[in-house]
């Protein structure tokens, strides 16, 4: 399989993921690697800067593994979560870096600023905290 995107420096947060071509709304960008889930007891015990690496979705805790895991926080995202895999909500171009809500993560606990400089940037990325 050919390459689909590069991780390297971003301008929101350290690095972020790159598309290598272009996509279109509906496709599949990355698809998650699920093979290693963690309980919420080995959640709560992480260090704050691991949780960032942690994914909940319908109901699994999952350690984000590259690329998926630097994959960037928007508050204007061009993909979205749907079954494990980013897929693209928007045409995504060659170069552009792919993004996220991370505020759409059900069990978020993430409270930190914002850089993504959207016009609908809210400044501030904080989740739900609903229970999964
Ligand atoms: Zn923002």
């Amino acid at each position: 399989m050919t390459q689909e995107f590069v991780v390297h420096k971003s301008v929101i947060h350290g690095k972020g993921v790159f598309a290598l071509r272009d996509f279109k709304p509906g496709e599949i960008v990355i698809h998650w690697d699920t093979t290693r889930q963690i309980s919420r007891a080995q959640f709560d015990q992480l260090p704050e800067n691991e949780k960032a690496f942690i994914a909940t979705y319908k109901g699994k805790l999952i350690v984000q593994q590259a690329p998926a895991k630097f994959v960037n926080h928007s508050c204007d995202p061009n993909t979205r979560v749907k079954n494990f895999c980013d897929t693209a909500i928007k045409p995504i171009k060659k170069g552009d870096e792919i993004t996220t809500d991370y505020r759409d993560d059900p069990g978020s606990e993430l409270d930190m600023s914002c850089n993504c400089q959207t016009q609908n940037c809210t400044g501030r990325i904080k989740g739900k905290k609903q229970t999964v």
